[in-house]
């Protein structure tokens, strides 16, 4: 069985761009409108020798109703499935009560859970970082997922520990 990452975080925070980068694909839907990708996705990936199965999510905010309830829905459910969960959140927009909400339900999982502060292109990673660390899932992790910053770094750091 190869390792599972579920991509989690709350819509536009850049998980179909990370997926999108961790897989080579350009299948999951990228767009601007927050929760385009509704359903689940899978991909599979490989950093060195190690091969990963990656899981892209439409996003949650933890108060969802309607069709939003079921995006919510599928992406707990790729937490429950994952070996290991990234947590994303977007360091240009900063901590969101959306953000804390998730950190909350995150924390009380039996799970490898890593909080990855995105969107670090062109702006100082620890001013950026600097609001997350009261999420309570330890030190986060700066990356660039359109440019591929710390992406790589991430993943072979992740995989080490499953
Ligand atoms: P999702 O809703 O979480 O899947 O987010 P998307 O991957 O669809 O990205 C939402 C928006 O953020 C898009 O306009 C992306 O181009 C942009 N984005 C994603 N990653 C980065 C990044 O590392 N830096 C910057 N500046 N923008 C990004
Ligand atoms: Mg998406």
């Amino acid at each position: 069985m190869l390792p599972v990452i579920a991509l989690v975080g709350r819509p536009n925070v850049g998980k179909s761009t990370l997926f999108n980068r961790l897989t080579k694909s350009r299948d999951a839907l990228v767009a601007d409108l927050p929760g385009l990708t509704r359903d689940r996705k899978y991909g599979e990936g490989r950093v060195g020798e190690k091969d990963y199965i990656v899981v892209d999510t439409g996003g949650i905010t933890g108060d969802e109703k309607g069709i939003d309830y079921e995006m919510a829905r599928q992406s707990l459910q790729a937490v429950d499935e994952a070996d290991i969960v990234l947590f994303l959140v977007d360091g240009r927009a900063g901590l969101n009560p959306d953000d804390e909400r998730l950190a909350d339900y995150l924390r009380r999982k039996e799970k490898e859970c890593f909080l990855v502060v995105n969107k670090t292109d062109g702006i100082d990673p620890d001013v950026a970082m600097g609001d997350f660390h009261g999420l309570g899932l330890g030190a986060p992790t700066p990356i660039a997922a359109s440019h591929g910053r710390g992406v790589t770094a991430l993943i072979e750091y992740v995989l080490q520990l499953v």
